[in-house]
């Protein structure tokens, strides 16, 4: 019995033993479980404020608003963007559009007409298909994005654009400024593709070659001008766009252009580049110059004239004194240069006092004509020149030429006079009109002067009247 019993207590005991290795493995279990669901828990919290933190760090505006619009979470960046907001409590969105408006920080775009702006603007909430640009009083400009999540919480993004607003307006400003520049310019500015086709023409244009902008676009500019010129553009044209030939460009060039009239202009041309995202465009600028082209063709001639006028004799249309003395210094240096010889002529009417009390005053002019006219055909080397040098007295001033050739010149005038045979019935030499002429030729030196030349040939033509008349006296060479 008592061995029975015994048993019995020590299978109790057993059992009881077991029983109690389960308990402890059971609460070692238990703190261990606990211990893991701490540490989920630290994980857990740890990644929240991660993410939180990477929401504050964010460069936009983040708020989240869950299924009822009930605010979740406003970043750091929207609590500076709208430091007068509270975004503590579970407000809703329509709450919170309220508090705006008691606070009048709605957006711009809100203040005329609240009440009607906020209806929309609840209308749309969650449903916006693009952006929402919204403008506030400081002066931000900001984008608004909205999201629904598959749980039902609606991720609106707010987006800084204020900078990108301010370079699109500046933008703006300029374009239209240059457009005002463009349209309103007294100059003629058309824009020309690769292959020369109009892209644009301005109000000027239409002024200056009488086409409506509308009649240009898409046409080639060859139209504007003669098929040689359209030759030499194309030519151009083709330069660049081959060789980038920079000259070209810079280049101010004259060009004719067709008036749609038919009617030619000279204009200026200017061409300019211009590429966008490796699209070639031609600027062309246009400046009318015809007439001042015809006004400096004009004054060219006025000059020209006037030039002719102040060198030469009214009367016999020689050169006069003027041109002769400044032809004569020419000379003289560039006999000195070259040691060229160089002859000058002095000629004077025989008895021509006599000639005009004779036959009058206008016959005595036409004498003097008849006479110029031997000078011109006895002088005939381009470099010859027949002059008036005053009254009844001529030069003829030969460069290049030594005394033999001035003798030759000086019995030239005498033979083509005496075939000119103008009657002078009072002169001693008579019957016909004869010339007293001092030579002087050689080489040009520097002790002497065109001026003292002349003096030599002065005293050659007085000793040739003092002998007589009707001769040519040489001065003693140089
Ligand atoms: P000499 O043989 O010594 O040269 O005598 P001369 O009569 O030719 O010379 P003089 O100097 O005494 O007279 C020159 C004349 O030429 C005086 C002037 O009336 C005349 N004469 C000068 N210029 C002109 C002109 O343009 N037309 C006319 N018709 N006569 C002129
Ligand atoms: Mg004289
Ligand atoms: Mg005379």
């Amino acid at each position: 019995m008592n061995t029975a019993f015994a048993l019995l207590l020590a299978a109790a005991v057993v059992l009881l033993a077991a029983a109690w290795r389960r308990v402890i493995t059971a609460r070692r279990e238990l703190a261990q479980a606990h211990a893991n669901l701490e540490s989920a828990r630290a994980d857990a919290e740890q990644q929240h404020r991660l993410l939180e933190n990477a929401i504050d760090a964010l460069q936009v505006g983040v708020e989240i608003y869950d299924a009822e619009d009930r605010l979740v979470l406003a970043n750091r960046r929207v609590r500076d963007w709208f430091p007068a907001q509270h975004f503590d409590g579970p407000d809703r969105f329509a709450e919170l559009l309220e508090t705006s408006r008691r606070n009048g920080t709605l957006p711009l775009e809100a203040q005329a007409d609240p009440d009607t702006w906020m209806q929309e603007r609840l209308a749309q909430r969650g449903k916006l298909e693009r952006p929402l640009l919204q403008q506030w009083a400081d002066g931000r400009a900001t984008l608004l994005h909205e999201r629904r999540t598959p749980e039902g919480h609606l991720v609106c993004t707010r987006q800084d654009v204020s900078e990108l607003i301010a370079k699109e307006r500046a933008l703006q400003s300029s374009q239209a400024q240059l457009q005002a520049i463009i349209g309103t310019a007294g100059v003629a500015i058309l824009t020309l593709d690769e292959a020369g086709l109009i892209a644009s023409a301005n109000a000027a244009t239409e002024r200056m070659l009488g086409y409506a902008p509308e009649e240009l676009l898409g046409r080639d500019v060859g139209l504007l001008m003669d098929e040689a010129t359209r030759a030499l553009l194309r030519a151009d044209m083709q330069a660049w766009l081959e060789a980038g030939d920079r000259e070209l460009l810079g280049r101010q060039r004259e060009l004719g252009v067709l008036h749609q009239g038919g009617r030619e202009l000279t204009v200026q041309l200017a061409l300019a580049e211009v590429r966008n995202n490796g699209v070639r465009v031609f600027v062309a600028v246009l400046t009318d110059i015809t007439e001042r082209k015809r006004f400096e063709v004009d004054l060219q001639h006025a000059n020209e004239q006037l030039l002719r006028l102040s060198t030469t004799d009214a009367l016999t249309e020689l050169a006069n004194r003027r041109l002769l003395m400044n032809r004569l210094e020419d000379e003289w240096r560039r006999a000195l240069r070259s040691s060229e010889p160089l002859a000058l002529l002095l000629i004077d009417v025989d008895f021509f006092k006599l000639y005009n009390d004779h036959y009058g005053h206008p016959a005595g002019d036409a004498c003097l004509q008849k006479v110029a006219e031997v000078l011109r055909q006895s002088a005939n080397r381009p470099s010859d020149l027949a002059a008036r040098y005053g009254g009844e007295e001529f030069v003829l001033l030969l460069p290049h030429t030594d005394a033999g050739g001035a003798m030759a010149v000086a019995t030239r005038v005498q033979q083509l006079l005496r075939e000119a045979a103008i009657q002078h019935e009072l002169s001693p030499q008579g019957p016909d009109v004869t010339l007293s002429m001092g030579l002087v030729s050689g080489q040009a030196n520097s002790l002497g002067s065109a001026a003292s030349w002349l003096a030599q040939a002065d005293l050659a033509l007085y000793q040739a009247k003092s002998h007589g008349r009707n001769r040519i006296v040489q001065a003693p060479t140089f």
